[in-house]
Protein backbone atom coordinates (compact mmCIF):
# COMPACT_ATOMS: atom_id res chain seq x y z
CA UNK A 1 0.00 0.00 0.00
CA UNK A 2 1.44 3.17 -0.95
CA UNK A 3 0.47 7.02 0.46
CA UNK A 4 -0.21 10.03 -1.18
CA UNK A 5 -0.73 13.42 -0.06
CA UNK A 6 -4.05 15.25 -0.27
CA UNK A 7 -2.89 18.08 -2.31
CA UNK A 8 -0.55 15.85 -4.75
CA UNK A 9 3.05 17.20 -4.30
CA UNK A 10 4.85 14.32 -2.81
CA UNK A 11 5.84 11.02 -4.21
CA UNK A 12 4.11 7.94 -3.21
CA UNK A 13 5.38 6.93 -0.02
CA UNK A 14 5.07 3.21 2.27
CA UNK A 15 3.75 3.06 5.22
CA UNK A 16 6.99 3.32 7.49
CA UNK A 17 7.47 6.50 5.92
CA UNK A 18 4.29 8.47 6.39
CA UNK A 19 4.81 7.36 9.72
CA UNK A 20 7.39 8.94 9.97
CA UNK A 21 6.66 12.01 7.76
CA UNK A 22 3.64 13.08 10.02
CA UNK A 23 2.46 15.74 8.43
CA UNK A 24 2.97 15.62 4.25
CA UNK A 25 6.04 18.36 3.24
CA UNK A 26 3.40 19.95 0.69
CA UNK A 27 1.20 20.89 3.94
CA UNK A 28 -1.13 18.35 3.06
CA UNK A 29 -2.80 15.08 4.58
CA UNK A 30 -1.35 11.31 3.82
CA UNK A 31 -3.96 8.90 2.63
CA UNK A 32 -3.94 5.34 1.63
CA UNK A 33 -3.99 5.05 -2.24
CA UNK A 34 -6.57 3.37 -2.19
CA UNK A 35 -9.17 2.01 0.43
CA UNK A 36 -9.18 -2.00 0.68
CA UNK A 37 -12.94 -3.28 0.20
CA UNK A 38 -12.99 -6.28 2.92
CA UNK A 39 -16.83 -7.63 2.21
CA UNK A 40 -15.94 -10.64 1.50
CA UNK A 41 -14.57 -11.75 4.98
CA UNK A 42 -16.57 -9.97 7.54
CA UNK A 43 -17.89 -13.60 8.95
CA UNK A 44 -14.13 -14.43 9.69
CA UNK A 45 -13.39 -10.93 10.98
CA UNK A 46 -16.30 -11.26 13.46
CA UNK A 47 -14.99 -13.81 14.95
CA UNK A 48 -11.84 -12.57 15.85
CA UNK A 49 -10.42 -10.74 19.36
CA UNK A 50 -9.71 -7.61 18.95
CA UNK A 51 -5.08 -7.99 18.41
CA UNK A 52 -6.19 -10.87 15.63
CA UNK A 53 -8.72 -8.19 14.28
CA UNK A 54 -6.22 -5.88 14.58
CA UNK A 55 -3.98 -7.53 12.96
CA UNK A 56 -6.42 -8.12 10.04
CA UNK A 57 -6.76 -4.69 9.30
CA UNK A 58 -3.52 -3.28 9.75
CA UNK A 59 -1.92 -6.05 7.41
CA UNK A 60 -4.10 -4.16 4.86
CA UNK A 61 -2.23 -0.74 5.04
CA UNK A 62 1.20 -1.65 6.26
CA UNK A 63 2.31 -3.90 3.32
CA UNK A 64 6.17 -2.82 4.05
CA UNK A 65 6.06 -4.83 7.32
CA UNK A 66 6.39 -8.38 7.76
CA UNK A 67 3.31 -9.63 9.21
CA UNK A 68 5.16 -11.46 12.17
CA UNK A 69 6.82 -7.76 13.10
CA UNK A 70 2.76 -6.34 13.03
CA UNK A 71 1.82 -8.97 15.24
CA UNK A 72 4.64 -8.57 18.03
CA UNK A 73 3.95 -4.60 17.83
CA UNK A 74 0.15 -5.32 18.35
CA UNK A 75 0.78 -7.26 20.88
CA UNK A 76 2.99 -4.67 22.75
CA UNK A 77 0.38 -2.07 22.31
CA UNK A 78 -2.72 -4.29 23.17
CA UNK A 79 -1.79 -7.40 25.23
CA UNK A 80 -1.58 -5.55 28.68
CA UNK A 81 -2.19 -2.18 28.36
CA UNK A 82 -5.77 -2.27 28.76
CA UNK A 83 -7.52 -3.19 31.06
CA UNK A 84 -9.97 -5.59 31.07
CA UNK A 85 -10.32 -5.37 26.91
CA UNK A 86 -9.34 -2.43 24.37
CA UNK A 87 -12.81 -1.74 23.46
CA UNK A 88 -15.95 -3.11 24.98
CA UNK A 89 -19.07 -2.78 23.96
CA UNK A 90 -21.95 -2.23 27.13
CA UNK A 91 -25.48 -1.87 27.27
CA UNK A 92 -27.08 1.74 28.45
CA UNK A 93 -30.48 1.45 28.13
CA UNK A 94 -31.45 1.81 24.49
CA UNK A 95 -27.97 2.35 23.46
CA UNK A 96 -24.67 0.97 23.18
CA UNK A 97 -21.90 2.40 24.66
CA UNK A 98 -18.31 1.76 23.03
CA UNK A 99 -15.66 2.13 25.92
CA UNK A 100 -12.39 3.31 24.62
CA UNK A 101 -11.09 4.64 28.19
CA UNK A 102 -9.44 1.35 29.48
CA UNK A 103 -6.05 2.58 28.43
CA UNK A 104 -3.64 3.87 30.53
CA UNK A 105 -4.49 7.68 30.15
CA UNK A 106 -7.90 6.65 29.93
CA UNK A 107 -9.20 8.03 26.95
CA UNK A 108 -9.73 7.02 23.38
CA UNK A 109 -5.97 8.36 22.32
CA UNK A 110 -4.50 5.64 24.41
CA UNK A 111 -5.61 3.10 21.61
CA UNK A 112 -3.76 4.80 18.61
CA UNK A 113 -0.72 6.21 20.57
CA UNK A 114 0.51 3.14 21.96
CA UNK A 115 0.62 1.80 18.36
CA UNK A 116 2.60 4.69 17.62
CA UNK A 117 5.05 4.84 20.40
CA UNK A 118 5.64 1.22 19.42
CA UNK A 119 5.49 1.44 15.55
CA UNK A 120 7.88 4.60 16.04
CA UNK A 121 10.74 2.67 18.23
CA UNK A 122 10.38 -0.37 16.16
CA UNK A 123 10.73 1.62 12.58
CA UNK A 124 13.86 3.94 14.39
CA UNK A 125 15.44 0.48 15.66
CA UNK A 126 15.86 -0.84 11.95
CA UNK A 127 16.95 2.69 10.49
CA UNK A 128 19.18 3.73 13.10
CA UNK A 129 18.07 6.62 13.57
CA UNK A 130 16.30 9.12 16.13
CA UNK A 131 13.17 11.26 16.70
CA UNK A 132 11.92 13.90 18.40
CA UNK A 133 8.22 13.98 18.69
CA UNK A 134 6.77 17.67 18.87
CA UNK A 135 3.34 17.59 19.94
CA UNK A 136 0.87 20.58 21.75
CA UNK A 137 -1.95 19.47 23.30
CA UNK A 138 -5.67 21.26 24.91
CA UNK A 139 -5.56 17.88 27.52
CA UNK A 140 -5.74 14.25 26.10
CA UNK A 141 -3.25 13.74 23.55
CA UNK A 142 -0.76 14.88 25.51
CA UNK A 143 -0.87 12.15 28.40
CA UNK A 144 -2.08 9.63 25.45
CA UNK A 145 1.07 10.62 23.39
CA UNK A 146 3.56 10.95 26.07
CA UNK A 147 2.62 7.18 28.00
CA UNK A 148 3.31 6.11 24.81
CA UNK A 149 6.64 7.19 23.69
CA UNK A 150 7.94 7.53 28.02
CA UNK A 151 11.46 5.25 28.10
CA UNK A 152 11.68 4.60 24.36
CA UNK A 153 14.90 4.24 23.02
CA UNK A 154 15.85 7.12 20.09
CA UNK A 155 12.61 9.21 21.02
CA UNK A 156 12.51 12.51 22.53
CA UNK A 157 9.06 13.88 23.28
CA UNK A 158 8.80 17.65 23.71
CA UNK A 159 5.03 18.26 24.59
CA UNK A 160 3.35 21.76 25.05
CA UNK A 161 0.30 22.73 26.70
CA UNK A 162 -1.05 26.28 27.11
CA UNK A 163 0.18 27.13 30.26
CA UNK A 164 -2.70 27.10 33.06
CA UNK A 165 -5.38 26.28 30.54
CA UNK A 166 -5.59 22.82 30.71
CA UNK A 167 -7.19 21.11 33.82
CA UNK A 168 -4.88 20.38 36.42
CA UNK A 169 -5.55 16.71 36.13
CA UNK A 170 -4.81 16.46 32.62
CA UNK A 171 -1.24 18.81 33.23
CA UNK A 172 -0.57 16.34 35.89
CA UNK A 173 -1.54 12.98 33.97
CA UNK A 174 1.68 14.53 31.76
CA UNK A 175 4.10 16.62 34.41
CA UNK A 176 4.38 13.45 36.44
CA UNK A 177 5.77 11.64 33.94
CA UNK A 178 10.06 12.20 34.94
CA UNK A 179 11.36 9.73 32.17
CA UNK A 180 14.49 11.64 30.41
CA UNK A 181 13.44 11.45 27.28
CA UNK A 182 9.97 13.26 28.01
CA UNK A 183 9.99 17.63 28.41
CA UNK A 184 6.57 18.72 29.20
CA UNK A 185 6.72 22.69 28.17
CA UNK A 186 3.93 25.17 29.31
CA UNK A 187 3.96 28.11 26.49
CA UNK A 188 2.65 31.62 27.78
CA UNK A 189 -0.13 31.37 25.73
CA UNK A 190 -3.57 29.63 24.11
CA UNK A 191 -4.06 26.43 23.38
CA UNK A 192 -3.96 28.18 19.38
CA UNK A 193 -0.29 29.16 19.73
CA UNK A 194 0.85 25.79 20.90
CA UNK A 195 -0.42 24.52 17.54
CA UNK A 196 1.01 27.63 15.49
CA UNK A 197 4.44 26.93 16.88
CA UNK A 198 3.92 23.29 16.02
CA UNK A 199 3.36 23.91 12.38
CA UNK A 200 5.65 26.26 12.43
CA UNK A 201 8.60 24.04 13.43
CA UNK A 202 7.34 21.14 11.13
CA UNK A 203 7.17 23.43 8.25
CA UNK A 204 10.18 24.33 8.22
CA UNK A 205 11.45 21.34 6.17
CA UNK A 206 15.50 22.20 6.87
CA UNK A 207 14.43 22.00 10.86
CA UNK A 208 12.03 18.73 10.41
CA UNK A 209 14.48 17.42 8.55
CA UNK A 210 17.67 18.35 10.64
CA UNK A 211 15.94 16.74 13.98
CA UNK A 212 13.91 14.49 12.92
CA UNK A 213 10.69 16.16 14.24
CA UNK A 214 7.69 13.66 14.22
CA UNK A 215 4.28 13.96 14.84
CA UNK A 216 1.69 12.10 17.03
CA UNK A 217 -1.76 14.78 16.61
CA UNK A 218 -4.31 12.90 14.26
CA UNK A 219 -2.53 14.14 11.01
CA UNK A 220 -0.75 10.99 11.69
CA UNK A 221 -2.18 8.71 9.43
CA UNK A 222 -1.02 5.73 11.80
CA UNK A 223 -3.37 7.09 14.52
CA UNK A 224 -6.71 7.37 12.32
CA UNK A 225 -5.78 3.77 11.02
CA UNK A 226 -5.56 2.25 14.89
CA UNK A 227 -8.79 3.45 15.45
CA UNK A 228 -10.57 2.10 12.61
CA UNK A 229 -10.01 -1.34 14.29
CA UNK A 230 -12.77 -0.50 17.35
CA UNK A 231 -15.73 0.55 14.51
CA UNK A 232 -15.42 -3.01 13.09
CA UNK A 233 -14.90 -4.39 16.66
CA UNK A 234 -18.01 -3.09 18.27
CA UNK A 235 -20.44 -3.06 15.21
CA UNK A 236 -19.69 -6.99 14.82
CA UNK A 237 -20.23 -7.05 19.28
CA UNK A 238 -23.96 -4.82 18.77
CA UNK A 239 -24.46 -7.67 15.84
CA UNK A 240 -24.09 -9.98 17.81
CA UNK A 241 -25.97 -8.96 20.35
CA UNK A 242 -29.06 -7.76 18.59
CA UNK A 243 -29.17 -9.59 15.61
CA UNK A 244 -29.40 -6.41 13.48
CA UNK A 245 -27.34 -6.24 10.24
CA UNK A 246 -26.31 -2.85 10.38
CA UNK A 247 -25.73 -0.40 12.91
CA UNK A 248 -25.48 3.16 13.85
CA UNK A 249 -22.62 4.68 15.27
CA UNK A 250 -22.45 8.23 17.22
CA UNK A 251 -19.09 9.78 17.58
CA UNK A 252 -18.13 12.86 19.49
CA UNK A 253 -15.73 15.09 17.65
CA UNK A 254 -13.18 18.25 17.37
CA UNK A 255 -10.53 17.18 14.87
CA UNK A 256 -12.95 14.92 12.96
CA UNK A 257 -10.28 12.15 13.75
CA UNK A 258 -11.99 9.59 15.37
CA UNK A 259 -15.01 9.96 13.31
CA UNK A 260 -12.59 9.75 9.60
CA UNK A 261 -11.54 6.44 11.21
CA UNK A 262 -15.54 4.94 11.51
CA UNK A 263 -15.98 6.82 8.16
CA UNK A 264 -13.00 4.85 6.29
CA UNK A 265 -14.71 1.43 8.48
CA UNK A 266 -17.68 1.98 6.15
CA UNK A 267 -16.01 2.78 2.63
CA UNK A 268 -14.63 -0.98 3.75
CA UNK A 269 -17.02 -2.65 4.43
CA UNK A 270 -17.86 -2.63 7.89
CA UNK A 271 -21.90 -2.92 8.81
CA UNK A 272 -22.45 0.51 9.82
CA UNK A 273 -25.40 2.05 8.08
CA UNK A 274 -24.84 5.58 8.91
CA UNK A 275 -22.34 8.54 11.58
CA UNK A 276 -24.02 10.86 13.68
CA UNK A 277 -21.63 13.47 14.77
CA UNK A 278 -21.69 15.21 17.57
CA UNK A 279 -20.09 18.07 18.62
CA UNK A 280 -19.98 20.49 21.72
CA UNK A 281 -20.65 24.66 20.72
CA UNK A 282 -17.67 24.66 18.54
CA UNK A 283 -20.42 23.34 16.18
CA UNK A 284 -18.61 23.88 12.56
CA UNK A 285 -18.54 20.33 11.40
CA UNK A 286 -22.35 20.13 12.81
CA UNK A 287 -22.96 22.95 11.01
CA UNK A 288 -21.39 21.17 7.91
CA UNK A 289 -22.95 18.17 7.45
CA UNK A 290 -26.56 19.92 7.98
CA UNK A 291 -25.60 22.74 5.06
CA UNK A 292 -22.49 21.99 3.12
CA UNK A 293 -21.05 25.20 4.53
CA UNK A 294 -17.52 25.12 6.11
CA UNK A 295 -17.49 28.22 7.83
CA UNK A 296 -15.44 29.39 10.58
CA UNK A 297 -16.39 30.61 13.95
CA UNK A 298 -14.97 31.91 16.95
CA UNK A 299 -13.84 29.26 19.50
CA UNK A 300 -15.81 28.77 22.83
CA UNK A 301 -14.99 26.93 26.01
CA UNK A 302 -16.79 24.34 26.95
CA UNK A 303 -17.31 21.50 29.21
CA UNK A 304 -15.62 18.94 27.10
CA UNK A 305 -12.60 21.09 25.76
CA UNK A 306 -10.69 18.47 24.15
CA UNK A 307 -13.23 19.29 21.17
CA UNK A 308 -13.02 23.26 21.57
CA UNK A 309 -11.79 23.45 18.08
CA UNK A 310 -12.54 25.46 14.60
CA UNK A 311 -9.98 24.40 12.16
CA UNK A 312 -10.49 20.07 12.08
CA UNK A 313 -7.13 19.07 10.83
CA UNK A 314 -8.55 15.89 9.29
CA UNK A 315 -11.52 17.34 7.72
CA UNK A 316 -8.96 17.62 4.62
CA UNK A 317 -8.64 14.21 4.22
CA UNK A 318 -12.69 13.80 3.63
CA UNK A 319 -12.96 16.65 1.80
CA UNK A 320 -10.40 14.94 -0.64
CA UNK A 321 -12.42 11.89 -1.11
CA UNK A 322 -15.39 14.54 -1.85
CA UNK A 323 -14.05 16.10 -4.32
CA UNK A 324 -13.25 12.80 -6.47
CA UNK A 325 -9.78 13.22 -4.65
CA UNK A 326 -8.71 15.82 -7.22
CA UNK A 327 -5.70 17.70 -5.45
CA UNK A 328 -6.34 20.66 -7.64
CA UNK A 329 -9.88 21.19 -6.42
CA UNK A 330 -8.74 20.50 -3.17
CA UNK A 331 -5.83 23.21 -2.85
CA UNK A 332 -8.60 25.56 -4.10
CA UNK A 333 -11.19 24.91 -1.52
CA UNK A 334 -8.54 25.07 0.95
CA UNK A 335 -6.79 27.96 -0.68
CA UNK A 336 -10.35 29.67 -0.43
CA UNK A 337 -10.85 28.82 2.85
CA UNK A 338 -7.47 30.62 4.30
CA UNK A 339 -8.99 33.17 2.24
CA UNK A 340 -12.46 33.55 3.64
CA UNK A 341 -12.53 31.44 6.82
CA UNK A 342 -15.39 29.53 4.62
CA UNK A 343 -16.29 26.30 1.56
CA UNK A 344 -19.22 25.24 0.47
CA UNK A 345 -19.73 21.66 -0.69
CA UNK A 346 -23.11 20.82 -2.61
CA UNK A 347 -25.75 18.90 -1.08
CA UNK A 348 -26.79 16.33 -2.55
CA UNK A 349 -30.65 17.01 -2.75
CA UNK A 350 -32.05 20.34 -1.72
CA UNK A 351 -32.36 21.36 1.50
CA UNK A 352 -30.20 18.50 2.79
CA UNK A 353 -26.96 18.08 3.74
CA UNK A 354 -23.62 17.22 2.05
CA UNK A 355 -23.60 13.51 3.00
CA UNK A 356 -26.18 11.18 3.35
CA UNK A 357 -24.43 8.89 5.43
CA UNK A 358 -23.89 11.13 8.14
CA UNK A 359 -26.34 13.04 10.45
CA UNK A 360 -25.06 15.67 12.92
CA UNK A 361 -25.73 17.93 15.63
CA UNK A 362 -24.26 19.99 18.52
CA UNK A 363 -24.68 20.00 22.47
CA UNK A 364 -24.99 22.95 24.57
CA UNK A 365 -23.47 23.34 27.79
CA UNK A 366 -26.77 22.64 28.94
CA UNK A 367 -27.34 19.88 27.18
CA UNK A 368 -23.89 18.08 28.17
CA UNK A 369 -25.04 18.86 32.05
CA UNK A 370 -28.54 17.09 31.14
CA UNK A 371 -27.16 14.72 29.49
CA UNK A 372 -24.82 13.33 32.10
CA UNK A 373 -27.67 13.95 34.61
CA UNK A 374 -30.19 11.74 32.86
CA UNK A 375 -27.93 8.83 31.90
CA UNK A 376 -26.50 8.92 35.47
CA UNK A 377 -30.07 8.75 36.99
CA UNK A 378 -31.45 6.64 34.62
CA UNK A 379 -28.92 3.58 34.20
CA UNK A 380 -26.82 4.64 36.94
CA UNK A 381 -23.69 5.38 33.99
CA UNK A 382 -21.83 7.94 34.33
CA UNK A 383 -20.44 9.58 30.88
CA UNK A 384 -17.85 12.37 30.31
CA UNK A 385 -18.67 15.41 29.28
CA UNK A 386 -16.85 15.32 25.56
CA UNK A 387 -19.40 11.43 25.34
CA UNK A 388 -22.30 13.73 26.89
CA UNK A 389 -22.21 15.22 23.33
CA UNK A 390 -22.79 12.21 21.87
CA UNK A 391 -25.45 11.12 24.03
CA UNK A 392 -27.20 14.23 24.21
CA UNK A 393 -27.08 14.53 19.76
CA UNK A 394 -28.20 10.88 19.76
CA UNK A 395 -31.33 10.69 22.27
CA UNK A 396 -32.37 14.47 20.88
CA UNK A 397 -32.19 13.22 16.85
CA UNK A 398 -35.59 12.99 15.13
CA UNK A 399 -36.04 9.24 14.19
CA UNK A 400 -33.58 9.38 11.17
CA UNK A 401 -33.22 8.33 7.50
CA UNK A 402 -37.10 8.63 6.37
CA UNK A 403 -36.79 9.29 2.74
CA UNK A 404 -32.58 8.99 2.98
CA UNK A 405 -30.78 6.70 0.74
CA UNK A 406 -30.20 3.36 2.11
CA UNK A 407 -33.88 3.29 3.87
CA UNK A 408 -35.33 4.26 7.33
CA UNK A 409 -32.92 3.01 9.96
CA UNK A 410 -34.49 4.49 13.24
CA UNK A 411 -34.34 0.67 14.41
CA UNK A 412 -30.82 -0.11 13.85
CA UNK A 413 -28.94 -0.02 17.09
CA UNK A 414 -26.73 3.06 17.39
CA UNK A 415 -23.74 2.70 19.51
CA UNK A 416 -22.45 6.26 21.23
CA UNK A 417 -18.31 5.89 21.31
CA UNK A 418 -16.87 6.73 24.94
CA UNK A 419 -14.00 9.09 24.68
CA UNK A 420 -12.59 9.58 27.93
CA UNK A 421 -13.39 8.02 31.53
CA UNK A 422 -15.50 10.48 33.61
CA UNK A 423 -12.98 10.74 36.08
CA UNK A 424 -11.00 12.86 34.50
CA UNK A 425 -13.74 15.58 34.50
CA UNK A 426 -14.70 15.63 37.91
CA UNK A 427 -15.98 19.03 38.09
CA UNK A 428 -18.24 18.88 35.28
CA UNK A 429 -19.75 15.41 36.66
CA UNK A 430 -19.69 17.49 40.05
CA UNK A 431 -22.32 20.29 38.10
CA UNK A 432 -24.29 17.62 36.28
CA UNK A 433 -24.91 15.46 39.33
CA UNK A 434 -24.07 17.56 42.69
CA UNK A 435 -22.23 14.93 43.71
CA UNK A 436 -18.40 13.60 43.81
CA UNK A 437 -18.59 10.98 41.69
CA UNK A 438 -16.31 10.78 39.37
CA UNK A 439 -13.46 9.26 40.66
CA UNK A 440 -10.52 6.53 40.08
CA UNK A 441 -7.61 5.30 41.96
CA UNK A 442 -4.94 6.50 39.47
CA UNK A 443 -5.98 10.11 39.21
CA UNK A 444 -6.20 10.38 43.00
CA UNK A 445 -2.13 8.63 43.17
CA UNK A 446 -1.37 11.92 40.78
CA UNK A 447 -1.36 14.36 43.55
CA UNK A 448 1.04 13.28 45.64
CA UNK A 449 3.52 12.85 42.69
CA UNK A 450 6.55 15.10 41.81
CA UNK A 451 6.82 17.00 38.65
CA UNK A 452 8.95 18.38 35.64
CA UNK A 453 8.07 21.03 33.25
CA UNK A 454 9.62 24.29 31.53
CA UNK A 455 7.89 27.29 31.26
CA UNK A 456 8.39 29.38 27.54
CA UNK A 457 7.54 32.68 26.50
CA UNK A 458 4.69 32.20 23.30
CA UNK A 459 7.82 32.56 21.09
CA UNK A 460 8.36 30.02 17.96
CA UNK A 461 11.90 30.87 18.59
CA UNK A 462 12.12 29.94 22.08
CA UNK A 463 10.66 26.52 21.53
CA UNK A 464 13.36 26.18 18.57
CA UNK A 465 15.98 26.67 21.28
CA UNK A 466 14.52 24.81 23.90
CA UNK A 467 14.31 21.77 21.51
CA UNK A 468 17.95 22.20 20.03
CA UNK A 469 19.39 22.26 23.42
CA UNK A 470 17.56 19.80 24.66
CA UNK A 471 18.99 17.46 22.13
CA UNK A 472 22.31 18.79 21.12
C1 LIG B 1 -9.45 14.21 21.42
C2 LIG B 1 -10.76 13.96 22.05
C3 LIG B 1 -11.97 14.10 21.32
C4 LIG B 1 -12.01 14.55 19.89
O1 LIG B 1 -11.43 13.62 19.02
P1 LIG B 1 -11.16 13.99 17.48
O2 LIG B 1 -10.41 12.86 16.93
O3 LIG B 1 -10.36 15.25 17.53
O4 LIG B 1 -12.47 14.21 16.86
C5 LIG B 1 -13.15 13.77 21.97
N1 LIG B 1 -13.18 13.39 23.26
C6 LIG B 1 -12.04 13.28 23.99
C7 LIG B 1 -12.14 12.86 25.41
C8 LIG B 1 -10.80 13.56 23.42
O5 LIG B 1 -9.68 13.45 24.15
Amino acid sequence: MNYVSTRGQVEPLEFQQAVMMGLADDGGLLIPEHIPDVRDRLDAWGALDYPALAGAVLRLFTTDMPADDLDRLIEASYGETFEPDVAPVVRVGELFVLELWHGPTMSFKDVALQLLGNLFEYILARGGGRMNILGATSGDTGSAAICGARGRDGIDIFMMHPAGRVSPIQARQMTTVLDDNVHNIAVEGSFDDCQRIMKTLAGDLDFKRRYALGAVNSVNWARVLAQIVYYFKAAFDVQRATGAERVRVCVPTGNFGNILAAWYAVQMGAPISRLILATNENDILARFFNTGQYALGSVHETLAPAMDIQVASNFERYLYYKLDGDDRRLQARMAEFSRTGSLMVEPERPGGGPDPLFEAGAATRDDILAAIRRCHDQYGYLIDPHTACGYSVVTSLVPAGVGEAGGPDDTEPTVVVATAHPAKFPDAIREATGADIARHPQIDALADKPTRCVTLDNDIEAVRKFIIDTVG
